[in-house]
């Protein structure tokens, strides 16, 4: 039995897998390279087995795609995002009203809206609905459903009202007392406990608020909210079960003390002083900046009504800043990687990021590079994935035109192929 399986199984690749070969008018690879022009790429399955100078002709088992007037880059990489929801105006009564499977449905269109954008890889960072993520990771690993590769942190991991409690301003008798199952620790004993829960269930990456937040029922936007101690216990755990560990962080003093433990990125960063990026650049912590939410809550803000009013004024005060952070630690030679905080603003608008990196003095090429090995490097992935190279996974977009002329272009990707198989082909035959 064992033997007529593999033998069906290298059938299956043999016969039915396509193998194409690309000719690329221009290859922007992801390693920051200079682009070339006229290249072929040439993929067998799921990976890339060689990028060629020139149009080469196809082999008998090849399938040509005419990308002459194209220009092909890696599979986006967005390294915050949120599939299992939308801080929309009903976001804080859908808690109340929605079930697990209403939010697994609809997360169905935004995990295809963001393939569609050219992301065929995303960081979740924080479930709405408890579990979904994983379970969306592997509906769309089984070609259950379209979306980009999904590595999940789950639940995010906060303390007692932190910025990630899910109970943040319910009434008394709706609080309960979540714990470290549910993602709130109190004391190094529960940091553990909630590093080994998420193990157990599956998730690909820790995600921590370490300072308070601007969308969540609680007072501060930028308060310390973990101890040192707390820090430790969680990096120990983490490094145990091999996790890269992600913390939302505003304010600069829970910043530095996560930086300090060792965490491997800073997302939003917004009020990081000098002495934090001095932090990072000597701990090799990577920045995530996740500009587009920050313009887009604050343009919410300035709705009346829109956010509570405990909201409101936090994400009028907070939303405007990220960009000048950006800026700064860009000229401060921080390690960024590209990340939006989609769910925050509409799943699918993820490239608007690049256009407000280089609005804030990033070169074009740098704003992909951050979305593309930058933030392979960041995942650990970057053997696999973040460039166009002989031995990579298939993941790869096109644009119609130049992107470093006209970084806008991104916002409206042509072409997109996921582990070797095409998604999105606007103009092809
Ligand atoms: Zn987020």
């Amino acid at each position: 039995m064992r033997a007529i399986a593999i033998v069906l199984a290298l059938l299956a690749n043999v016969v039915w897998a396509d193998n194409y070969l690309i000719h690329a008018g221009t290859l922007i690879d992801g390693t920051g390279e200079r682009p070339q022009r006229e290249v072929s790429i040439r993929i067998e399955g799921n990976r890339i087995t060689a990028v060629e100078r020139g149009y080469q002709s196809p082999t008998d088992d090849e399938q040509l795609l005419d990308l002459k007037d194209k220009t092909v880059l890696p599979g986006l990489m967005d390294m915050h995002t949120h599939l299992s929801g939308i801080i929309s105006r009903s976001f804080y009564r859908e808690q109340f009203v929605m079930n697990p499977p209403d939010y697994a449905f609809r997360s169905v269109g935004y995990a295809k809206d963001t393939l569609m954008a050219g992301f065929t890889t995303v960081r979740d960072l924080g479930d709405f609905s408890p579990g979904l993520t994983t379970s969306l990771r592997d509906a769309i690993n089984k070609g259950w459903v379209i979306g980009p590769r999904v590595y999940t942190a789950g639940k995010s991991i906060a303390t007692t009202g932190g910025h990630a409690d899910p109970t943040n301003g319910r009434n008394f008798a709706l609080q309960g007392d979540p714990g470290p199952k549910q993602g709130v620790i109190n004391g190094p004993e529960d940091a553990y406990k909630a590093i080994r829960q998420r193990y157990k269930n599956g998730v690909d990456v820790i995600k921590l608020t370490v300072t308070g937040g601007v969308l969540s029922l609680a007072k501060s936007g930028e308060n310390p909210q973990f101890t040192d101690a707390e820090l430790e216990a969680i990096m120990a755990a983490a490094k145990d079960y091999n996790f890269v560990v992600a913390v939302h962080a505003h304010g600069a003093e829970g910043m530095k003390r996560a930086i300090r433990a060792g965490v491997d990125s800073v997302e939003h960063g917004t009020y990081m002083d000098k002495e934090a990026m001095k932090l990072m650049r000597k701990h090799g912590t990577w920045y995530v900046p996740t500009i587009t939410a920050g313009k887009w809550v604050a343009e919410k803000a300035a709705i009346d009504g829109y956010y509570p009013p405990v909201v409101q004024p936090k994400a009028a005060a907070v939303g405007p800043q990220i960009q000048d952070t950006f800026a700064k630690a860009y000229r401060n030679k921080i390690k960024i990687a590209y990340g939006t905080d989609a769910g925050v603003f509409p799943h699918g608008l993820n490239a608007r990021e690049f256009s407000y990196m280089v609005e804030a003095g990033m070169p074009a090429m740098a704003a992909i590079e951050s979305a593309t090995l930058n933030a392979a490097k960041l995942l650990r992935i970057d053997d696999q994935l973040g460039s166009v190279e002989a031995g990579k996974l298939a993941d790869l977009v096109a644009v119609d035109g130049d992107p470093l002329e006209q970084i806008k272009l991104l916002e409206n990707v042509t072409f997109v192929m996921k582990d070797g198989e095409i998604y999105k082909s606007e103009g092809l035959e």
